[in-house]
């Protein structure tokens, strides 16, 4: 499978990035952590703050897959929404997912603080929109529901607030607080780099193709014929992990999902505070802007139902994907007619791992009791990250964090 295509945004100026070496020896560690994403570099960090020897291993360069096309939408929601969750995982539950999403925002945002990162993060108030009129009550509902648990968001109804927004709305829920927008790739880099001079070893082109798990002392094998060996072990590498569940009916869907990131636009007219924007359609369209007043749009996913298929391998320049580009810059020009000269700058798409209740998989899968699995896969990939190294970190230290049944394999 491709990963990603075209020219993954966040991946402009890379050769400033840091370069790392490959490893060329045999290592003892307390952690290895495989997979130099974002996910690897939070987890990297929780470990660290715990005062653990921890080696980070990558088969490429630092974030150059997932991380470097996210649309890096940071928002305490979780896509299904916190009454359907709550149907899925129960009340408790769901109402605990959406908090720690909430929580996560605000975390992030100090871990900026604490390393310096300049990612741009800036936080942001977030729209969840409706056209469909038979939708208003359920909004309400749901509005209500997040209000009950000390969500700071409100009601928006075509009749009260038809001038917020350019587009055409029915009812939604605008979020006042718990969203943010970042640069993921400069984030993952400077988190990494404030890690490495805490003590974090980092190896690039260091590709594991043999995990010899234990729960008591694993021995990670890598293509030039290296081992790592370590205490425990945490499995960070995104949909390349999907290989360790090939025996298993699919558990989670894959899409691939389209991004145009636009030129610099002189006003956002028709844009309520340049708010993130995400509609209620299937697949969902979401928007946010840059600190450069440029806009991404992102959707018009496809599902992948072969993984050998032309969308699950689908290349650069691909006439699907210059459709689905066409498509996102027509419906961004539609909704905002006041802003002059939308102008497509970059485009890009990437794979994208759904699950059915929109939450992430956390923690040990039964068939492999000697490693830990951090997998963004749901709807808030960055978010699930960060929540994934807290209670994993916790876990090893011995602290059973009962949050992670939340987020258990197997749970459906
Ligand atoms: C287009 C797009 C838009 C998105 N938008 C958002 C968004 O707005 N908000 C949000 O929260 N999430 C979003 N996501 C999801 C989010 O970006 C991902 O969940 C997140 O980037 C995943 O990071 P990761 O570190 O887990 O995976 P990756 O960035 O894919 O990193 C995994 C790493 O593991 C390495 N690896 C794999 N196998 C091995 C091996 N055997 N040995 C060594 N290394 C290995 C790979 O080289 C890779 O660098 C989006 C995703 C996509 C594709």
């Amino acid at each position: 499978m491709r990963t990603t295509g075209d020219s993954p945004m966040w991946t402009k100026n890379m050769e400033e990035k840091k370069i790392y070496p490959s490893l060329s020896g045999d290592i003892k560690t307390d952690i290895v952590i495989v997979g130099g994403g974002i996910t690897g570099a939070l987890t990297a960090h929780y470990f660290m703050k715990q005062g653990m020897k921890c080696v980070l291993v990558d088969k490429n360069k630092i974030a150059t897959h997932a991380t470097s096309t996210s649309t890096a939408i940071l928002k305490y929601e979780i896509n299904p929404g916190l009454k359907k969750l709550i149907s899925h995982v129960g009340e408790q539950n769901a109402q605990h997912a959406f908090l720690f999403g909430y929580q996560a925002v605000m975390e992030i945002s100090q871990i900026i603080k604490e390393i310096n990162s300049p990612c741009d993060f800036s936080f942001k108030p977030a729209f969840f929109y409706t056209e469909d009129s038979q939708q208003t009550d359920a909004m309400e509902q749901e509005c209500k529901a997040r209000q009950a648990i000390g969500i700071s968001c409100e009601l928006f109804t075509k009749e009260k607030n038809e001038n917020e927004f350019s587009f055409n709305f029915e009812s939604g829920i605008y979020s006042h607080y718990g969203a943010a927008i970042m640069n993921p790739v400069q984030f993952t880099h400077d988190l990494i780099e404030f890690n490495v001079k805490k003590g974090l070893e980092v190896f690039e082109n260091t590709h594991i193709v043999d995990y010899n798990l234990s729960s008591h002392q694993s021995i990670l094998t890598t293509e030039d014929e290296f081992t790592i060996t370590a205490e425990k072990v945490i499995i960070c590498t995104g949909v390349n992990a999907l290989e360790f569940f090939k025996h298993e009916k699919p558990f989670c869907q894959l899409y691939r999902t389209f991004s145009i990131l636009t030129k610099p636009v002189d006003n956002f007219k028709g844009w309520k505070e340049s708010c993130i924007i995400r509609n209620d359609k299937k697949p969902y369209t979401y928007l946010r802007t840059t600190l450069n007043n440029e806009i991404i749009i992102e959707g018009e996913d496809l599902a992948i139902t072969d993984l050998e298929g032309e969308i699950a391998n689908m290349g650069d320049r691909d006439p699907l994907a210059l459709q689905q580009y066409h498509q996102l810059l027509r419906r961004v020009r539609k909704m905002f007619p006041q802003i002059d000269e939308i102008k497509t700058s970059s485009w890009f798409h990437g794979l994208f791992i759904d699950t059915k209740d929109g939450l992430p998989f956390i923690g040990k899968h039964p068939d492999y009791p000697g490693a830990y699995f951090n997998l963004g896969y749901g709807s808030n990939g960055i978010l699930s990250a960060l929540i994934g190294a807290k209670l994993i970190s916790q876990d090893v230290a011995g602290k059973n964090p009962p949050e992670l049944e939340i987020f258990k394999f197997n749970r459906y």
